[in-house]
C-alpha cells in the first residue's frame, strides 16, 4: 500500500503524517505523508517541468497511455475496490461498481485523445480564414472529494491527460489510498514523471491555495461542496486561473401517478442508496402525487429495511457505514429535526450504538416543507418523502432549491416526462431512470451545483483553450 507523496514520479516521505481511518471500527488503517506547502511548491516544479514534453507526445502516444491505464485498472479492480471499501466504508459492491466506472474514465479519454479537433471556416467578409486550434490549459490542480476516491481522480486526470496537461491530484484527506494506489498504476502505464502528482494533505486549504497562487497553474477542476467550491473560486479570480467546479446536490426524485411504480421504486433504491446515500447525484427529496404516495411510501420502507448494514468489505454487505462520525451526526440531526417538525419514521431514524460510523437506511412521510432534510444535502441512507398534487406544483417544488445537479423524474406519459425534464433547473436529468453517471456523458450542475462539465467530450474542452488564428491565404 502506497502511502507516501508522488511528486516528480517519486515516491517521497515527509516526517509529518496523517492517519487515514477505517469507517468500520474506527481504528487506523494507515499513516500516510502529510503534503506541506514546500511539497506543494516542489509537485507544481515538477508538472510544469513536465508539460512541455507532455503536450508534444503525440495524442496517440497519450491515448494508448491511458489505454494500459484502463487495463491495469480492469485488472486490479477487485484490489482496488478493496482498497476504496476499506478507506470509505461504502459495500465491497458499490466499491466494485466505482471502480468499474472510475476505469471507463482513462478507456473513454484514451478514445478522445485522438480528436481534440479544431475548426478551419472563411469569415464572413470572405477577407481571410478563420482557424481554431485547441491546446493544452497548461499545469492544473484537481481537487477531490472522499466519496468516489477513484472515480472523481480519473474522472480529471483521464481528460488533463488526453488534452496534453500535467496534473497535482489533491485527494480528500479520509480517502488518500486509492489515489495514491492510481498515481502507482498510471506511473506502471508509462506516464512520464511530473505528469501526474498525488499530494495528500490535512492543510488542503493552504496547500492548494498556494498551488493557486503559483502564475505557472493556469486551472483548478474542484469537485466537492459548494462552500469549498466558493474559496476556491475566489482564490481562482486572483490570477484568472480557469475552474471547472463539480459541487453539491440536492436532487428531487418526482414520481406521477402514471408511472411504472415497481420501475420508480427501482429507480428510487438506485438513485437514493448508491453509495449508501454519500453521491452528489444522491436523491435527496422524494416528490410523490398523493394518489400514489402511500403505495410508494410503503415499497419504498420495505426495500430499504430489507437492506443489509454491515462493514464494507463484508461482501453480503448491501449498506457500508457513513465515511466518518460527522457525517453520522450531520444525518442524525437532519432526521431529528425532520421529526420534531412532524415527518413520521416509517423504516430506520435511529442512530446504533457500538462501533463504526453506521445509520440505519430510513424512510420518513409527512415532511413538513421548511424542514432541513429538504433543502441541505444528506449524504446518507435516508429518504424524505413528501407529496404534491399537480404537475405545475411538482415541478415548482422540485426547483426550489440553489442546487442544480440532477433530478429524476418517472411517468409513464413520454411528453409530460420530457417537458417536465425541460422544466427542471438541473444540469442533469434521470427520466424513468435512477442513475445518469456515464463516462460518455456530460456531467454537471447548474446555479450552485458548479460549473462545466465532466465526461463525454465535453470533459476534455475543459482542459483545452481555443486559439484563433486569422489567417491571410
Ligand atoms: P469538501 O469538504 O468540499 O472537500 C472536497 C475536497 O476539498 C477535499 O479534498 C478537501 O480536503 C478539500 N478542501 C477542503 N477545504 C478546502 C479548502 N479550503 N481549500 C482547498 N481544498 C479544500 O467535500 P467532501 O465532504 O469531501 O465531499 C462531499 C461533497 O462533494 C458533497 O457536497 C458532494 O455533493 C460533493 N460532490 C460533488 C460531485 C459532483 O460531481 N458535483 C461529486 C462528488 C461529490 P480535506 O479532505 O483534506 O478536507
Amino acid at each position: 500500500m502506497e502511502t507516501d507523496l508522488f511528486i516528480g514520479g517519486k515516491w517521497v516521505s515527509s516526517e509529518a503524517r496523517f492517519d487515514v481511518l477505517d469507517p468500520a471500527t474506527g481504528d487506523v488503517l494507515a499513516s500516510v505523508a502529510d503534503g506541506s506547502v514546500a511539497d506543494a511548491g516542489a509537485a507544481v516544479d515538477a508538472a510544469a517541468a513536465a508539460l512541455h514534453a507532455w503536450s508534444k507526445t503525440p495524442p496517440r502516444e497519450r491515448s494508448e497511455i491511458l489505454r494500459r491505464a484502463f487495463e491495469l485498472m480492469t485488472d486490479r479492480a477487485d484490489e482496488l475496490a478493496k482498497l476504496v471499501s476499506l478507506e470509505n466504508g461504502k459495500a465491497l459492491v458499490d466499491a466494485k461498481g466505482e471502480v468499474t466506472y472510475a476505469a471507463e474514465f482513462f478507456r473513454w479519454y484514451a478514445e478522445e485523445a485522438v480528436r481534440a479537433e479544431g475548426q478551419v471556416t472563411i469569415a464572413p467578409s470572405g477577407a481571410n480564414r478563420i482557424v481554431v486550434v485547441r491546446q493544452p490549459v497548461g499545469v492544473c490542480v484537481l481537487v477531490t472529494p472522499w466519496n468516489f476516491p477513484a472515480a472523481m481522480a480519473t474522472r480529471k486526470i483521464g481528460p488533463a491527460l488526453a488534452a496534453g496537461c500535467t496534473v497535482i491530484l489533491k485527494p480528500a484527506s479520509d480517502t488518500p489510498l486509492t489515489a495514491l494506489a492510481m498515481a502507482a498504476i498510471l506511473a506502471e502505464a508509462g506516464v512520464p514523471e511530473g505528469v501526474v502528482n498525488v499530494l495528500p494533505s490535512r492543510s488542503s486549504g493552504q496547500v492548494v491555495s498556494a498551488m493557486l497562487k503559483d502564475p505557472r497553474v493556469r486551472k483548478v477542476s474542484f469537485t466537492g461542496s459548494t462552500e469549498v467550491g466558493r474559496i476556491l473560486l475566489a482564490q481562482a479570480a486572483e490570477n484568472v486561473v480557469n475552474t471547472s467546479m463539480e459541487l453539491g446536490g440536492n436532487a428531487p426524485f418526482v414520481v406521477f401517478a402514471d408511472a411504472d411504480l415497481s420501475a420508480a421504486l427501482d429507480g428510487a433504491m438506485i438513485a437514493k442508496m448508491r453509495n449508501g446515500g454519500e453521491a452528489c447525484t444522491a436523491a435527496n427529496r422524494f416528490y410523490v402525487e398523493s394518489s400514489i404516495a402511500s403505495e410508494f411510501s410503503a415499497g419504498l420502507a420495505a426495500r430499504m429495511a430489507a437492506l443489509r448494514v454491515g462493514p464494507g468489505t463484508d461482501p453480503s454487505t448491501q449498506v457500508g457505514p457513513l465515511v466518518n462520525e460527522d457525517t453520522v451526526d450531520k444525518v442524525d440531526k437532519l432526521v431529528t429535526a425532520a421529526v420534531s417538525g412532524g415527518a413520521s419514521v416509517v423504516t430506520g431514524g435511529s442512530r446504533p450504538d457500538g462501533p463504526g460510523f453506521y445509520y440505519p437506511p430510513t424512510v420518513l412521510t409527512g415532511v413538513a416543507p421548511d424542514a432541513p432534510i429538504l433543502r441541505e444535502e444528506i449524504f446518507g441512507p435516508v429518504a424524505p418523502i413528501v407529496t404534491f398534487e399537480s404537475e405545475e406544483e411538482a415541478v415548482r417544488l422540485a426547483n426550489d432549491t440553489e442546487f442544480g445537479l440532477v433530478a429524476y423524474v418517472y411517468t409513464g406519459d413520454l411528453a409530460r416526462g420530457l417537458r417536465v425534464s425541460e422544466a427542471l433547473e438541473a444540469g442533469m436529468v434521470g427520466l424513468n431512470r435512477g442513475l445518469v453517471s456515464d463516462p460518455a456523458a456530460p456531467f454537471g450542475g447548474v446555479k450552485q451545483s458548479g460549473i462545466g462539465r465532466e465526461g463525454g467530450h465535453e470533459g476534455m474542452l475543459e482542459y483545452l483553450e481555443s486559439k484563433y488564428i486569422a489567417v491571410t491565404w
